[in-house]
């Protein structure tokens, strides 16, 4: 899947939405190619629902510790 930003009026395809979309979901994995395009306000509530069950994974830190020992004692 891809996402890319709309190039031209597109009506968003949130159910019961008049706003323009500004976001298209490209879905190449299937037999058939499809898309949806959406606004930002149907988007964030996409990312809303699906990140109520998709986790991210966990980031490590920057710095790890390393067992580094305070020299001074
Ligand atoms: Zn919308």
């Amino acid at each position: 899947m891809e996402i890319e930003k709309v190039r031209m009026n597109i009506k968003c395809d949130g159910s019961g939405c008049k706003n323009l979309a500004t976001y298209t979901i490209l879905n190449k994995k299937f037999v058939f190619d499809s898309s949806i395009h959406l606004c930002d306000t149907c988007l964030n509530e996409l990312y809303s629902i699906i990140g109520k069950i998709v986790v991210p994974k966990n980031i490590e830190p920057i710095y790890k510790s390393k067992g580094v020992k305070n020299e001074k004692n």
